[in-house]
């Protein structure tokens, strides 16, 4: 499909299935090779990074721990509007840990930035932070990502986990909001 209508805006494709799956696929080879004699934790952020992180650690040869933070931005628009709450999955024990964080996509760099924190503070070994989509045009603060799929313009995307106002998160490529974005729905 090159082209998506969702809540009637117009999306187009931006980044193919085999595009993705070809990119992960090296991002796995180059996290196999920096972990290859660790038990990584992967920790996931909910919602958006479901379907990259369970892709990503299918393609992992090491043999990591799994688990999942839930975090709510970005509400029913196109902007983002920072870190509104964490919830730790299970409740997993940091400390010593080699944690590697995985992102769908990093704008500002709020929530990233946030999550690290977050998780320096329990005392792991190591963290790095692997996101999808990197907008370096829009990134404002903290690190950057030490593994990124592919850099992106300052637009708004869906696809592939992410959503706009809850739909598309199954299409299988990335998409791209086809006219200027508003900063509401309707
Ligand atoms: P940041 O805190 O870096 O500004 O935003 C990060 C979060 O906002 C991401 O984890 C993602 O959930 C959401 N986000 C940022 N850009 C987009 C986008 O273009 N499309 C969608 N669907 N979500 C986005
Ligand atoms: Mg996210």
């Amino acid at each position: 499909m090159e082209e998506v209508i969702i809540r009637n805006k117009r999306f187009k494709l931006i980044i193919s299935e085999l595009q993705l799956q070809f990119r992960i696929q090296s991002i796995a080879e180059q996290i196999n090779q920096d972990y290859e004699d660790k038990f990584p934790l992967i920790i996931g952020v909910l919602n958006g990074a479901a379907i990259f992180t369970s892709d990503l650690i299918r393609n992992l040869t090491v043999n990591p721990e799994l688990a999942f933070f839930k975090v709510s931005s970005y509400g029913n628009n196109m902007f983002s509007e920072g870190v509104e709450e964490l919830e730790l999955g299970d409740k997993i024990d940091l400390k010593d840990r080699h944690v590697i964080l995985v992102e769908d996509i990093i704008d500002t760099g709020e929530t990233s930035n946030f999550l690290r924190k977050y998780v320096k503070d329990k005392e792991p070994a190591s963290v790095k932070m692997v996101s999808l989509l990197f907008k370096p045009d829009s990134f404002l603060c903290g690190k950057k990502p030490e593994y990124i799929g592919f850099d992106i313009p300052p637009i708004f995307v869906v696809g592939y986990g992410m959503d706009f106002a809850q739909e598309g998160r199954g299409l299988k490529g990335v998409y791209q909001l086809n006219e200027s974005p508003s900063s509401s729905l309707i």
